[in-house]
């Protein structure tokens, strides 16, 4: 038996009373777990098990799935689940950490753990980097961070002016035709990658950079995830449509 504590990416009804939940897990990273009699009246683990909640359960190996012994609420965070983008910016990085998660597993749990307070706290401030910020950490802490330093070829640091989704990350003009689909990115954009790369959550909102720079910075990084993550889980689909449109 594991110990473990847990993020919940979703849940399913699974028979009459029983779910199935995807957690991301502290020790064990991306898990299945069946929780038998979750939605009996007497357990009812059902508000525990929703989406976002940070839960701590036993986890015992079965056959194909784990099954979910013990369940201990630890923060439900009400204040995101009352606004709709918030809501879905934290459900979609779940679902994003738990495609993509790799072990080890601890930085990217305490990052994503973070991350859900940092939201619940802050009612107020700006998100317009929040997005770009976390995906990169997500694909920071997964080994897929693209370079954003020097060319991802050569090495140079000078004459940057090129990103390339398929080698991963910035290209020089001497090393642009590697790759013919690479993007012409502006200068004020290559700036702020090293910048989001070291600086914590909170500082992000200092960082200025116009809303057309803010716009393209995003759509590079997203293509860049999207080439990681192979499919769209439902819930980025969803942030897409109806909140991450051109500023
Ligand atoms: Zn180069």
């Amino acid at each position: 038996m594991i110990e473990s504590e847990c993020l919940v990416v979703r849940s399913y009804d699974f028979r009459e009373t029983s779910l199935i939940v995807d957690l991301v897990s502290k020790e064990l990273g991306s898990v299945r777990a069946l929780v038998k009699g979750a939605r009996n009246p007497e357990k009812n683990w059902t508000a525990h098990l929703l989406p976002l909640s940070h839960i701590k359960v036993s986890l015992y190996p079965g056959k194909n799935i784990y099954l979910l012994g013990n369940c201990e609420m630890v923060n439900f965070f009400s204040s995101i689940r009352g606004n709709l983008y918030r809501l879905c910016l934290a459900t979609s990085l779940l679902e994003i950490a738990y495609l993509i998660s790799p072990p080890p597993h601890q930085e990217l749990f305490s990052f994503l753990f973070k991350t859900l307070y940092f939201l619940d706290r802050n009612n107020n401030s700006s998100l317009s980097l929040f997005p770009v910020y976390s995906w990169l950490k997500i694909l920071h802490f997964s080994g897929f961070h693209p370079e954003l330093k020097k060319c991802v070829v050569c090495r140079k640091e000078e004459d940057i002016s090129l990103y390339s989704v398929k080698l991963g990350g910035i290209l020089c003009e001497q090393c642009r035709e590697r790759d013919q689909y690479a993007i012409r990115v502006d200068k004020q954009i290559i700036g702020v990658f090293p910048i989001l790369s070291r600086i914590p959550l909170p500082e992000i909102k200092k960082i200025y950079i116009s809303g057309r720079h803010k716009t393209r910075l995003r759509q590079i990084v997203y293509s860049h995830l999207l080439y990681r993550l192979e499919h769209k889980p439902p819930t980025l689909r969803f942030l897409e449509k109806m909140f991450l449109r051109d500023e």
